[in-house]
């Protein structure tokens, strides 16, 4: 077995009386962290000289602690278990000198946090919310997925200043096909607007100031169109333009380059459409003068990129339809150009791209999993 546990945080945005309930808990972990770490300091002091008598004393049981302050019964127990179980192990670190003596908490600390673990599913994405032991459903910026197949052992909920975090430990076994064993892969879907959609419905956009660069590209070429041809101000116009026209280029490759980099440097398996920009324009609307340079130069940055990483790039059939097909049920249906959202018979409702990229992101596993990609995939 290869599992492989990996820490992910997301903000949480929580309502005002799931904050309250957070505030609690920090406010009752650290009163049973203060009670034992008080409790130890006296039998350390009273104790310290006689070994036998100290490694006999057992640590306080935290359900006495609760029934001596029954508040406790509102907050998730295991959060309290853990804070025991940390001090525990503060101690044992102590004894050791890995570590120095454990300290008191306090509540002015701008950072407060208690950790909770996983029992019967407890813990759990949903959406855009986390299921959370007592607090319910709190909403939460999922800006990034969970690995499929992860299981969250435990959740630390966090306070730093005003915000709330919640850090999830979780493990996972990465998915092996063939004789790689990858973690990440992700599919891409050409879009007119900006560069492109990946499956987790990040759009990858051009950056304002290359957007700015060909504005004033437009105007300039206007300007130029009302000189007289052969005039002094025509030519130096024409060599602003050139220049212009080199500097845009020069933006355009350095995006490009960034943009290529990070998915390389992210993923282990990219799968992208085959670039056939007669096939493009006609279902995607692509005003070919503009974009096609763009397509090309970005398919080959990655082409050599994931080479060199050691990385995975699979084309897909240029003649899947990633735009017609059902991303959650495979049914096919006709799109028209301008229709932005996927609608399906079986309720699948989705972003026209996004709903793509998923289906070029599948396709591209199933493609390197039965080794079905061919020629026109470039495997290492
Ligand atoms: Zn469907």
């Amino acid at each position: 077995m290869n599992e492989t546990i990996k820490g992910y945080v997301y903000r949480l945005k929580p309502t005002a009386k799931q904050i309250n309930l957070i505030n609690q808990t920090f406010g009752c972990v650290r009163k049973i962290w203060n009670i034992l770490l008080l409790e130890r300091k006296s039998i350390y002091e009273l104790y310290g000289k006689y070994p036998e008598l100290l490694n006999s004393h057992q640590y306080m049981n935290p359900k006495y602690i609760k029934e001596q302050f029954p508040y406790m019964y509102d907050v998730d127990s295991q959060s309290l278990t853990t804070a025991w179980l940390y001090l525990k192990q503060a101690y044992t670190n102590f004894f050791n000198q890995s570590h120095d003596e454990p300290k008191y908490k306090s509540r002015h600390n701008p950072i407060q946090s208690y950790t909770t673990h996983t029992t019967n599913d407890n813990i759990r994405i949903e959406d855009t919310y986390i299921k959370l032991p007592k607090l319910g459903l709190v909403k939460m910026k999922l800006h990034r997925a969970l690995p499929q197949g992860s299981i969250i052992k435990a959740a630390t909920i966090k306070k730093d200043g005003k915000h709330y975090y919640v850090s999830l430990r979780v493990e996972y076994e990465p998915l092996i096909l063939g004789e790689k064993t990858f973690e990440k892969a992700i599919g891409l879907d050409y879009t007119l607007q900006g560069l492109y959609m990946d499956s987790e419905g990040h759009q990858a956009d051009y950056p304002n100031y290359y957007k700015e660069s060909l504005e004033k590209l437009k105007k300039e070429q206007q300007i130029s169109s009302r000189r007289v041809k052969g005039s002094s101000n025509y030519l130096k116009q024409k060599e602003k333009l050139a220049s212009l026209h080199l500097h845009i280029k020069n933006q355009r490759k350095d995006f490009l380059h960034k943009a290529s980099r990070y998915l390389v440097n992210t993923y282990d398996l990219i799968s992208i459409e085959t670039l056939d920009l007669t096939e493009m324009a006609k279902t995607k609307h692509f005003r070919k003068s503009i974009y096609d340079t763009s397509f090309g130069t970005f398919t080959r940055y990655l082409e050599y990129k994931a080479k060199d990483e050691g990385k995975i790039l699979i084309k897909i059939d240029k003649y899947y339809p990633s735009t017609k097909t059902c991303s959650q049920c495979g049914r096919e249906r006709d799109m028209l150009l301008f229709e932005r959202t996927y609608h399906c018979m079986c309720g699948h409702k989705m972003d026209r791209d996004l709903n793509a990229a998923i289906n070029i992101g599948v396709q591209g596993l199933i493609a390197y999993a039965t080794k079905a990609y061919g020629t026109d995939a470039i495997a290492w």
